[in-house]
């Protein structure tokens, strides 16, 4: 493989129209492999347990079989998601899971959803960067997704000393389900209902829009937008401030 994709300045849009599906996926390969030599155990896969992340997962595990990661949940997530994690966890034990149980108003997801995805989801991530000792997390990201995801790069430091690795940024849609099906990678049921981004069960809903994440907080301001963890700062920040 070739070395220098971590640094490489390439245009993304381009490479998301000009790769084919092999292509894209050799150099996933070599960005999760190039990292890995970097960056060793301090390499962690974010695994959301969708189905962009469970292609990054089995990449990684292509990669290396012993490369980590954690789940991060929270007390809203669907129960076939939350079935869906168990069996993933009894697979693969090397994926630790992080949830705050924390007391929070009652229906704060509808008042103050960025207040709510802040206390159960970025805060957990954070404490999963710390405690894991990560030095470069990847994330299943694409930039393909919908309008907050038109901006990221394959590689990113938005924290001082923790790199950010977005190995399919640039695969569509369509590819994910193509190396999923051809993998035989087992996916969250709920994709057969006709979900096409998962979330918490009160702020995801099935949606027949063009845009991917479209089904995501239907309804409030952050409708199709991001629960914080791609925006937020992951360190340097005390913990109780959020
Ligand atoms: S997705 Fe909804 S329920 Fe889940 S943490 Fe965010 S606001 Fe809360």
């Amino acid at each position: 493989m070739s070395m220098g994709l971590l640094e490489s300045n390439e245009n993304v849009k381009e490479l998301v129209d000009n790769l084919n599906y092999k292509q894209k996926i050799e150099r996933s390969l070599a960005l999760i492999e190039e990292a890995y030599e970097r960056y060793g155990d301090g390499l962690v896969v974010a695994n959301s347990l969708g189905k962009d992340s469970v292609c990054v997962w089995a990449l990684a595990k292509m990669v290396n079989p012993k490369i980590g990661g954690f789940i991060v949940t929270t007390r809203y997530k669907p129960a076939q998601t939350v079935a869906f994690m168990q069996e993933t966890v009894e697979q693969y034990p090397e994926l630790k899971i992080y949830k705050n149980d924390v007391e929070i108003p009652e229906n704060l997801y509808e008042r103050d959803p960025d207040r709510c995805c802040d206390m159960l989801k970025v805060l957990p991530t954070r404490w999963a960067i710390e405690e894991m000792r990560v030095t470069c997390w990847v994330t299943g990201l694409r930039c393909t997704e919908g309008r907050t995801r038109t901006d990221y790069q394959e590689v990113e430091e938005r924290d001082k000393g923790l790199m950010k690795l977005n190995p399919i940024l640039i695969w569509k849609e369509r590819e994910v389900w193509q190396f999923l099906a051809l993998n035989g990678v087992k996916v969250n049921p709920l994709y057969a209902e006709g979900y096409r981004s998962l979330g918490c069960a009160p702020c995801t809903k099935i949606s027949t829009d063009e845009n991917e994440r479209a089904g995501r907080w239907i309804g409030t301001s952050k409708c199709g937008g991001e629960c914080g963890i791609h925006t937020r700062p992951l360190k340097g920040v005390l913990v109780d401030a959020v």
